[in-house]
């Protein structure tokens, strides 16, 4: 049996929030090891809105999801830190001055410092309990867009009515051959100025739009789908062929284990103190869309600013010795050193 790992803060989450803590761990001395769930690093920006803009984020008038993240990894690089994917902390417990903590692969850390940056906590796709598309997840029905221009004229049906179901049927329709539009009310719920860009890609006859409709079965051989199948509150069957099929029913949004750590939670979120960003717990943070205080926005620019404070008191905590004195990264050579600068 190995050892735990030795970590000056363990890191759960790799969302924007999570990896910008890095960074201001990093340039205070402290050593990370981020932790998440997904295949992949970015959290929501990566998961759910890889292609879309994003205006807001303080001195980058407009950004990706993914170029954000993509920045950010780039900001981070001098500090080597481990970032461990498909895989989740499931068990956190105090001993003395410091935790312990065990992922689901049976990894164990001991740090003084726990940032939770989970954001909605271990997020995952509602999906229709229906066997055959259980069936093709993976090759022809999909739950998100990794990468838009897989969609590149292909025969692409999409489910839902919400904000993600609409922007993607108006942003795939410039790229694929056909685009066909399902949702099992006649109303949408997504931004108006959407709504009216589908109906008018409708009208052009670019979008197919079934409404009263909901997916009834998948259809293809072993390794391909070929067609789907719909079901109309009249009992209605359809078939529809197509390449692929992406389904928008929204995210199932559960806090999971750390349901049970024996937070003060506020809803599905963390309660932390505005000065430290520390949660009820000694040494343990939360920040990003999971913490909650009285005004929480969730916004990224505000995860940013929680990781900012929390690493400072994590120093604290972590070189209980040492004196921290506030530097500008502007002026301070010991921080430039840290990043590399020469
Ligand atoms: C469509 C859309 C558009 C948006 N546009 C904007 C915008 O324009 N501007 C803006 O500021 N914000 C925007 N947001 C919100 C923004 O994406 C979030 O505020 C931001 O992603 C929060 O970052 P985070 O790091 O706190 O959490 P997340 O990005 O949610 O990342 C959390 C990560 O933690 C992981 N995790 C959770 N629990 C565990 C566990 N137990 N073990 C291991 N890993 C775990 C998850 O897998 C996830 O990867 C948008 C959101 C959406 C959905």
């Amino acid at each position: 049996m190995t050892d735990p790992i030795k970590t000056d803060c363990l890191i759960i989450g790799a969302g924007p929030v999570g990896l910008f803590a890095v960074f201001e761990l990093g340039i205070l001395g402290l050593s990370a090891h981020i932790v998440d769930n997904l295949d992949k690093i970015g959290g929501q920006c990566s998961e759910l809105y890889p292609d879309k803009p994003i205006y807001d984020i303080p001195a980058l008038p407009e950004c990706t999801g993914l170029s954000l993240i993509e920045n950010l990894q780039k900001q981070i690089k001098p500090f080597n830190t481990p970032i461990d994917l498909n895989d989740r902390i499931d068990e956190i417990r105090q001993e003395q001055n410091s935790w312990f903590v065990k992922t689901t692969q049976g990894k164990e850390f001991i740090t003084p410092n726990i940032f939770i940056a989970g954001g909605v906590g271990s997020f995952e796709p509602r999906k229709p309990p229906i066997e055959s598309v259980t069936k093709y997840e993976g090759i022809g029905i999909r739950y998100s867009v990794p990468d838009k221009n897989y969609y590149l004229n292909k025969n692409v049906v999409i489910f839902g009515g919400g904000d993600s179901a609409l922007d993607w049927t108006v942003e795939l329709s410039k790229i694929a051959k056909h685009i066909t539009l399902i949702h099992r009310r006649d109303e949408f719920k997504a931004v108006n100025h959407t709504v009216e860009q589908m109906k008018q890609l409708v009208s052009e006859g670019k979008v197919t739009l079934y409404t009263k409709n909901q997916i009834a079965d998948a259809n293809g051989n072993d390794d391909h789908l070929s067609s789907v199948s719909i079901k109309s509150t009249d009992g209605e069957i359809k078939s529809i062929d197509c390449d692929e099929v992406l389904i928008f029913y929204g995210l199932k949004m559960e806090l999971g284990p750390i349901n049970d750590w024996g937070l003060n939670l506020h809803e599905k979120q963390i309660q932390v103190n505005t000065e430290d960003f520390q949660t009820n717990l000694p040494g343990v943070f939360a920040m990003g869309d999971i913490s909650y205080y009285p005004g929480k926005l969730k916004l990224i620019l505000s995860g940013f600013h929680e990781a900012a404070l929390a690493a400072q008191e994590a120093f604290r905590r972590a070189r209980p010795d040492e004196v921290l004195t506030f530097r500008y990264t502007t002026s301070s050579t010991d921080i430039q050193k840290k990043l590399g600068v020469k």
